[in-house]
């Protein structure tokens, strides 16, 4: 192939914005005379680096989107130090296919046995997958729709968290909630009722959501509709954080373990009975 060709074909890939076929163009076309390599084989090569590479920016793009604050997988999750979690049940859920039924994912236990973990595990996947995930604490996601309803922008604010297709809203119940912030959480939940999954962090049972949110009636709204199709992963273990330095000896007392009830386990919630 002659300069000219090859710069008018390299121009073209510009203008397509095919910076892999480019860049793989001058070796692909020599192998392929070495080779002997038929037009199908040679083209499919070609157009398969391009769209895995396409697809890994774009995979990129989502995880930026959704403002992880740190990125762990499933594979870097040690199960055998948190034997009451059912694998099995984290298996189903890393196929996605609560989300495409706008499942939710609750996920309670004591600090440090890894429910940030994995809710961000299962957020990776669901960018992996294509999917739009926006990860959010409880705190700034209150304070976010706090600043919109005092800016009057409330249904813009509404509309930005009921967007993505899986909405990780993490250590809910670590900071009290007062009655408008409980108020505006219904109101995000009760839009994204059987329409968008939610993953929520909690390391309180269901029976003192009441108490996080300072009003039994609203809390009950929210777990109604939080609850109706969902599953809840509720971890009894020992914190991962501090398996290093009860290694060590540096303590000798077994964290406190959230307080669980039955209801709980079971999915199942009486506002304000323990
Ligand atoms: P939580 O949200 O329950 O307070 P995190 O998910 O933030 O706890 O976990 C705290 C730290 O310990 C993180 O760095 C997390 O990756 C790690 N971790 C927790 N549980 C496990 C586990 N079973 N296997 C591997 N790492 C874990
Ligand atoms: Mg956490």
């Amino acid at each position: 192939m002659n300069d000219l060709t090859m710069a008018q074909l390299e121009a073209n890939c510009d203008c397509l914005g095919l910076d892999q076929v480019k860049a793989n163009l001058a070796s692909a076309l020599e192998e392929a005379a070495r080779t002997n390599q038929n037009y199908r084989d040679f083209l499919a090569q070609l157009l398969e680096a391009q769209v895995t590479c396409q697809q890994e920016r774009r995979s990129a793009g989502r995880i930026r989107y959704a403002r992880f604050p740190y990125q762990k997988t499933i594979d870097q999750f040690d199960f055998d130090f948190q034997p009451s979690l059912d694998r099995k049940r984290i298996k189903e859920l890393l196929t996605l296919r609560f989300l495409a039924h706008g499942e939710n994912v609750i996920i309670l236990g004591p600090p440090g046995v890894g429910k940030t973990h994995l809710a961000i595990a299962l957020g990776l996947v669901a960018c992996q997958q294509g999917e739009c995930v926006y990860f959010s604490t409880a705190e700034e996601l209150v304070t976010s729709l706090r600043e919109g309803y005092t800016d009057n922008r409330l249904k813009e604010r509404l509309r930005f968290f009921a967007k993505p297709k899986l909405l990780i809203i993490d250590e809910f119940g670590y900071l009290p909630i007062d009655r408008l912030g409980a108020n505006l959480i219904f109101q995000l939940i009760a839009r994204r009722y059987e329409e968008g999954a939610v993953i929520i962090t909690s390391n309180r049972s269901y029976s003192e959501w009441g108490e996080v949110l300072g009003d039994n009636v609203v809390a009950a709204a929210i777990l109604d509709r939080l609850l109706h199709h969902s599953v809840t992963l509720n971890i009894k273990g020992e914190s991962y954080r501090l398996r290093e330095k009860r290694k060590a000896g540096l303590l000798n007392r077994p964290v406190e373990e959230c307080k669980m009830t039955e209801q709980d386990r079971v999915g199942t919630f009486q506002i304000g009975e323990n």
